[in-house]
């Protein structure tokens, strides 16, 4: 089974809004082993609409259409349809039921405009979009299915995940799939792929590796499609062992979660906690771990002190130090982190200071420079990273470092 993907909407062209939802629904329709076969993005205009789901529907399968179903004048993808089709015009009782039940609880008149979202054309089955106004449209067509979703990602995902995907398995034979995650931290893309050649080279047809970076991490997954008998199975794990076995150093989780669920959940299984002392990342190390729910057990807390006086005034970092060695250095990260341990009571720490960029570097310290002391009252060891050019990345790249030292310090 192959797709097409078309996104519609003006904005998506000139980079106004960023086409997030062919990437997502990409993922999503592969992890269920529907090949995508093309991408596209056009304008608000009904030739270029109706020449990509002329494309779309001699290629593939399964065409899933987003964007422009809004009740303006400038959205006009329904109407294509409807006109593509040479297709009457219904109106879909339950979900003008919704849209007035939605306009009521927010105490707004509705308008006669907000009640044409509840007309489709009449050769199409209506998939309720139970988190917005714009239904979602299912098109059968001489053996092919063509969809069409609202565009807000919001209520594109909460279709696709509810009606679109259980309607596909009904529909199509898909393949089975078995696929398993290695998760690895502190290492790039191209060191893991020369050290996993040997098993590259070696690899079954029938057996796929796929890197996939992500923020200071990369996602290896191995899958299997088709033939997931036992026998293929017990093969596929014989693979993932062995690369297990490889980049054991790097592996911070085996399933689908981020680095700082994987902390949270060591840190709560030792009964442990960790507090933060922060300065170039500002913040976020507290933002990623806070965002785990239940994160209250085991972090004590952030303390971001990103001037000279507040790293003295709050974690009794010495005048000397700042004036000798400066904020990023080895030393003051070392002051920082006793500090923390001192005023936080927590068990573990970790302690950041860097020069995120795009000012402030030197010839000795560069932009990208960014110290680390990690440690318990009992040992503390301190680093110096070079990391990018560029401020947001050297502050995420400093976030998951601090993370994962946070998690080498405890196994
Ligand atoms: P609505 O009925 O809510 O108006 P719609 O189907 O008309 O939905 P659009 O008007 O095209 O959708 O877009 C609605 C919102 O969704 C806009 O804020 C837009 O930026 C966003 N959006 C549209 N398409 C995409 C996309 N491909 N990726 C990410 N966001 C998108
Ligand atoms: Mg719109």
């Amino acid at each position: 089974m192959n797709c097409t993907i078309i996104t519609i909407g003006d904005e998506l062209l000139i980079g106004q809004t960023v086409d997030t939802n062919s990437a997502w629904i990409g993922q999503m329709l592969n992890a269920i082993g529907i090949k995508i076969y093309e991408r596209i993005a056009v304008g608000d205009i009904a030739v270029q609409i109706v020449k990509a789901i002329d494309t779309a529907r001699s290629q593939s399968d399964i065409v899933i259409i987003t964007g422009g179903l809004g009740p303006t004048k400038d959205d006009i993808t329904k109407k294509t349809l409807r006109t593509y089709f040479h297709a009457g015009e219904v109106l879909h009782e339950p979900t003008l039921a919704r849209i007035r039940a939605i306009f009521e609880k927010r105490g707004r008149p509705l308008l006669a405009i907000n009640e044409t979202q509840a007309l489709v054309p009449d050769n199409c089955t209506v998939l309720d979009n139970e988190r917005g106004t714009a239904p979602g449209m299912w098109f059968d067509v001489e053996g092919k299915v063509i969809v069409s979703l609202p565009g807000v990602p919001y209520e594109m995902k909460h279709l696709i995940t509810n009606k679109v995907i259980p309607k596909l398995k009904t529909q199509f034979p898909l393949p089975e799939i078995y696929h398993r995650n290695l998760l690895c931290v502190g290492i790039g893309e191209s060191s893991i792929a020369q050290m996993l050649s040997g098993i590259e080279d070696s690899l079954p047809s029938t057996i796929q590796l796929a890197y996939l970076p992500d923020l200071g991490m990369v996602k290896l997954r191995l899958s299997a499609y088709g033939i997931t008998d036992a026998a293929h199975k017990a093969m596929l794990d014989k693979v993932y062992d062995e690369m297990k076995r490889i980049m054991q150093a790097y592996v911070f989780a085996e399933e689908d979660i981020t680095l700082q669920e994987a902390v949270g959940r060591l840190f709560q299984a030792k009964g442990k906690t960790f507090a933060v002392a922060e300065s170039c990342t500002g913040g976020y190390v507290g933002h990623l771990v806070t965002s785990i729910p239940g994160s209250s057990v085991y972090f004590k807390g952030s303390l971001v002190t990103y001037s000279y006086s507040m790293k003295e005034a709050i974690l009794g970092v010495k005048k000397e130090t700042l004036e000798t060695q400066g904020a990023v250095s080895e030393a003051c990260v070392r002051e920082m982190l006793d500090g923390l341990l001192r005023v936080s009571d927590a068990d573990y720490g970790v302690a950041i200071s860097g020069i995120a960029g795009p000012d402030g570097g030197t010839a000795a310290k560069p932009v990208g420079t960014v110290c680390f002391a990690v440690g318990s009252k009992e040992s503390i060891k301190t680093y110096t990273i070079q990391f990018f050019p560029s401020r947001m990345e050297n502050i995420r790249a400093s976030a998951m470092t601090a993370l994962n030292l946070l998690r080498k310090a405890i196994i």
